[in-house]
């Protein structure tokens, strides 16, 4: 089953849910009822950073020979 973070928006109350895809996303915080938004989960953003700097990586050190390449692009 799948955890979610949120965060409240008014009282700054950071809680984990968890939950099933099919169920609807939290609204209320659990402390002062305050509406509450998802916040992404510290393992997604650190794959999408190493994703982006690999890219970045590579694009730099890597010659450009394959620019038309259909295969390649
Ligand atoms: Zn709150």
């Amino acid at each position: 089953m799948p955890t979610y973070d949120y965060e409240c928006e008014d009282c700054g109350y950071k809680f984990e849910a968890f939950q099933k895809m099919s169920d609807p996303a939290l609204t209320e915080c659990p402390k002062c009822g305050k509406g509450v938004h998802k916040v992404l989960s510290a393992g997604i953003g650190i794959s999408f950073k190493g994703s982006g700097f690999y890219v970045n990586d590579s694009g730099s050190s890597s010659p450009k020979s394959c620019d038309n390449c259909s295969k390649c692009s």
